[in-house]
C-alpha cells in the first residue's frame, strides 16, 4: 500500500534508496525501514517508527557498498500496529534474508502456524514477516506460490548480496532499468530523473535484479519509457490527490473485501470480530457512533444492519452522544467509525460506552490509532492512506466494510444470499464502469456552474447518498447544498424551488423509486432544475429531469457504494472549475482532533 524502494549498482545504494522512499513520503506512512549487508555480510536493519527524518538520523554514519543491494519500505500498516519491530523491512529467523513488502497477505494466519510450528521465531504482528520465513523455509519461488493475497515484494540475501528478487500480485511495483543498474520501487514517480527505461511488472512477474543481468518472467517482460515530471509525479495522472482517490475506488473497495467476501462458500470472514463472536450474538441493540463522513456512512450501516443483521441500530453524532444522557442497556453494541482513529469526539464517545462496559467496536482506516486500540474489536477499512481531505474512498471502503459487518452478524441466510454476496463482488467493476464516464459528470457541473444552492433528495440507501453527496459540494466549494430525505422535502425545502434552485436526486430503480418519482414531479412543477442520478435503461427520468447520469443496476442495499460516486466528481470538478484547491479547502483539517 506504500512504499517500496529498492537499488542495485555500481553506486552506493543507500542514499538512492533513502531519497527515493522520501519520494514516496506524500503516500502516508506511519513507519520505515532499511536493509543491506556490509562488506563482512553483516546485515544491516535499521527501522523506526515516524518519519522518515528519524530513519534518516539513524543511517547518516551507514554506508553501504556499491554492488550491494539495498532495499527500503515505508509502511502504512495493515496487519499490527505501527512500531518499530513492526516497521519493513522484516527478516527471516537468522537475519540472512531480508524482504519488503506492500500488500496483504490473507493466508498469513495459516502460514504463521505451520511456519511456528517448524521452528520458526517471529518477532512481529505483521502479516509480511511471514513472507520472510516461508522465502527462508521454501526459496523464493515456492514461498510465492504458497501467499494468498496481494503483494509487491523486494527481497535480498546475504549469501548473494549482489541481487535483488522482486515479486507482484495485486500490489504495485516497477523495476528502473539504468546502464549496469536497477531499481525497485512501488511507484515510477520516485524513478523519474533516474532513469529512462521502466519495467511495470505485472501480476504473476517475479525476477531477479544484479548488476548487469536482469531475469523477470514467466511472462516476457516489457520495457518502457518513463515519462514522468516528477513535480506531477506524485499525483500519477491525476491533477489532485481527491480526483487520484475517487478512481483508487474499484482498487479500495476490492481490498476491504479481500479474504473476507467469499461468495463461492456463501460465507463473510471478519477476522477482526471472531475473538468477540459469542458476545456478537447476544447483541440486542446496535448503536453506531461517527462524525461527518463517517456518520453519513453509519446511517447506510444503519439500514443494513436492520435488513440483513437484524438489530435495531441507531447512529448518533459523536459530539452529542458524549452529553445525551441515554440509558445504558446491557447488551447494546456501539460501533465507532473513524478514517484517521483519532477522531476527538468519536475517541470521547468510545471512551464514555468503554465506560459504561458496552461493547465497543471500530471500523477504523488507520491501524493503530487510538480508536482501533481502545475498542474492544473491529475491523479495517485497508483503504491505504486517505490524503485529500475531504473524505472519498475511505467513505466507499466504510460501506463496503458496513455491508460485511451486517452479512457477519447474520448467519441466518436470506433466500438469495449467495447471488447478493456475488453483487457485492461486482460492485468495484460497476464502479470503474461509472469512472470511465467521468467526462459526462464534468460536462454537467460546467452546466451547473452558475448555481449557488443545491438540495439533494435521496430515500432509503440513497439518503444518506445525497446527504454525502451534499456535504462533498460544501466542502470543496463552499457552495450551499442540502442533503434531504426526498419524503421530507414538501415539508419545508420545498418553499426554495425555483428555476435558481436546482435538485441532484438519486433516483435509481428501487423500492422507493415511484415516491421519488412522485417528489420530482412537485420539483419541476415548481421550475427547479434536476440532474438526476438514475438506473441504466430508464426512460422514463430522461422525460422528467433535465439531465440524467447512468449508473449500473444493482441490489438496492448496494447501490450507495455506486451512486456516491458521481456525486464525489461532480463536487470535484464542480470545486476545482471554479478554481478552488479541492485538495486543501479552507477551514478543513483532514483528522479532527479538537472537540
Ligand atoms: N501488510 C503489511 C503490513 O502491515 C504491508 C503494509 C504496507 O503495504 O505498507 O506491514
Amino acid at each position: 500500500m506504500c512504499g517500496i524502494a529498492g537499488y542495485i549498482g555500481k553506486k552506493e545504494g543507500l542514499p538512492i534508496v533513502f531519497t527515493n522512499l522520501r519520494k514516496l513520503e506524500y503516500r502516508g506512512y506511519d513507519s520505515a525501514g532499511v536493509a543491506f549487508f556490509d562488506f563482512r555480510g553483516n546485515g544491516k536493519l535499521i527501522k523506526t517508527v515516524g518519519k522518515l527524518d528519524n530513519l534518516e538520523k539513524l543511517i547518516k554514519n551507514k554506508k553501504s557498498l556499491p554492488l550491494t543491494a539495498v532495499v527500503g519500505h515505508t509502511r502504512w500498516a495493515t496487519h499490527g500496529v505501527p512500531n518499530k519491530a513492526n516497521a519493513h523491512p522484516h527478516a527471516d529467523c537468522d537475519g540472512k534474508i531480508f524482504l519488503v513488502h506492500n500488500g496483504i497477505i490473507e493466508n498469513y494466519q495459516e502460514l504463521k502456524e505451520s511456519l511456528i510450528k517448524k521452528g520458526h521465531n517471529f518477532r512481529s504482528q505483521t502479516d509480511t514477516e511471514v513472507a520472510a520465513h516461508l522465502v527462508e523455509e521454501y526459496g523464493f519461488e515456492p514461498a510465492l506460490k504458497k501467499i494468498v493475497g496481494a503483494y509487491a515484494l523486494a527481497v535480498i540475501y546475504k549469501n548473494d548480496p549482489g541481487k535483488i528478487y522482486v515479486a507482484r500480485l495485486g500490489s504495485p511495483l516497477v523495476v528502473g532499468v539504468g546502464q549496469d543498474e536497477y531499481y525497485v520501487a512501488s511507484d515510477p514517480t520516485a524513478l523519474a530523473g533516474l532513469v529512462k527505461k521502466v519495467i511495470y511488472l505485472k501480476d504473476g512477474q517475479r525476477g531477479v535484479l544484479s548488476l548487469n543481468s536482469m531475469l523477470i518472467g514467466p511472462a516476457r517482460p516489457k520495457i518502457e519509457p518513463l515519462d514522468i515530471d516528477p513535480e506531477q509525479a506524485q499525483k500519477g495522472d491525476f491533477p489532485h490527490f481527491m480526483l487520484k482517490e475517487i478512481f483508487e475506488g474499484p482498487e479500495v473497495l476490492l481490498s476491504a473485501l479481500r479474504g473476507r467476501l467469499m461468495p463461492d462458500k456463501g460465507i463473510v470472514k471478519l477476522g477482526g470480530l471472531e475473538g468477540v463472536a459469542d458476545q456478537l450474538r447476544k447483541v440486542d441493540k446496535m448503536e453506531i457512533l461517527a462524525c461527518g463522513t463517517s456518520y453519513y456512512s453509519g446511517l447506510v450501516g444503519e439500514l443494513l444492519f436492520e435488513e440483513f443483521a437484524r438489530i435495531p441500530t441507531e447512529v448518533l453524532l459523536a459530539s452529542e452522544y458524549r452529553y445525551r444522557k441515554l440509558p445504558v442497556k446491557k447488551g447494546t453494541g456501539a460501533l465507532f467509525i473513524s478514517q484517521s482513529g483519532e477522531t476527538a469526539d468519536t475517541l470521547a464517545a468510545l471512551r464514555k460506552a468503554n465506560n459504561h462496559k458496552l461493547l465497543t467496536l471500530g471500523i477504523v482506516n488507520a491501524v493503530g490509532s487510538s480508536i482501533a486500540r481502545e475498542t474492544k474489536a473491529g475491523v479495517y477499512n485497508h483503504a491505504g492512506p486517505e490524503i485529500g481531505v475531504a473524505s472519498t474512498k475511505a467513505f466507499l471502503s466504510q460501506l463496503g466494510v458496513l455491508t460485511l459487518m451486517s452479512l457477519y452478524f447474520n448467519p441466518r441466510k436470506t433466500k438469495n444470499h449467495k447471488e447478493f454476496l456475488e453483487e457485492l463482488a461486482a460492485i468495484p467493476l460497476k464502479i470503474r464502469s461509472i469512472l470511465k464516464e467521468s467526462n459526462q459528470i464534468k460536462t454537467l457541473a460546467k452546466k451547473y456552474l452558475k448555481y449557488n444552492n443545491f438540495l439533494y433528495l435521496g430515500r432509503g440507501y440513497n439518503y444518506p447518498t445525497a446527504l454525502e453527496g451534499a456535504l462533498k459540494l460544501k466542502e470543496i466549494s463552499y457552495v450551499h447544498a442540502e442533503g434531504y430525505a426526498g419524503g421530507e422535502m414538501k415539508h419545508g425545502p420545498i418553499a426554495l424551488i425555483d428555476k435558481n434552485f436546482p435538485t441532484i436526486a438519486v433516483v435509481t430503480k428501487n423500492l422507493v423509486y415511484e415516491k421519488m418519482i412522485s417528489n420530482l414531479e412537485e420539483i419541476k412543477a415548481r421550475s427547479g432544475p434536476i440532474l438526476a442520478i438514475a438506473t441504466a435503461g430508464d426512460k422514463k427520468i430522461a422525460k422528467l429531469a433535465d439531465d440524467v447520469f447512468y449508473v449500473p443496476k444493482t441490489a438496492e442495499p448496494l447501490e450507495a457504494m455506486l451512486n456516491i460516486i458521481p456525486l464525489q466528481l461532480f463536487a470535484y470538478y464542480f470545486g476545482t472549475l471554479r478554481g478552488h484547491d479541492v485538495d486543501k479547502p479552507r477551514n478543513l483539517a483532514k483528522s479532527v482532533t479538537v472537540e
